[in-house]
């Protein structure tokens, strides 16, 4: 299923999962953002890697134990991922693999279904020097 949000894409996967793409344009936040991609690590199954039939590319991401992967950068958490492009808080930073990015980039959304903003946003946002997201558009 996917939204007719303009900003904010949604796609409920087989298992149920809700997967979030943002759009491409000057109304989306995170393309001046990026304070969520130098803060949590980056965790996935290894299934997600290209060289397991998955669309992260193997060498951008490091073994945490037989079965999870994360991506280089974020291992201790706190660390800029590898994929990262840009000066977080500026115009123009951007995930250089967004259409192949892994599960837990997907499910963390910039606004819940009634159009509040995600608290971790706002959280990071402020650590980051950035405003506060306002609710989603209409
Ligand atoms: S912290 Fe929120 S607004 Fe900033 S890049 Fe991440 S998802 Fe986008
Ligand atoms: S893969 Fe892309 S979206 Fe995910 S943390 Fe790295 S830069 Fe951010």
């Amino acid at each position: 299923m996917q939204s007719s949000d303009a900003i904010q894409l949604l796609d409920i996967q087989d298992d149920n999962r809700i997967f979030a793409d943002m759009v491409n344009d000057d109304a989306n936040p995170c393309l001046s953002c990026g304070a969520c991609c130098q803060y949590f690590r980056v965790s996935m199954y290894m299934g997600e890697m290209t060289g397991a039939g998955g669309t992260v590319p193997d060498e951008l991401v490091s073994q945490v134990n037989p079965y999870i992967v994360c991506m280089k950068g974020t291992e201790a958490g706190y660390g800029r991922c590898v994929a990262l492009r840009g000066e977080v808080g500026k115009p123009g930073i951007h995930c250089a693999i967004y259409a192949q990015r892994p599960s837990p980039c997907r499910e963390f959304r910039v606004w819940a279904d009634d159009g509040s903003p995600n608290p971790d946003c706002q959280r990071l946002r402020e650590r980051a020097g950035l405003p506060p997201l306002a609710a989603m558009p209409a």
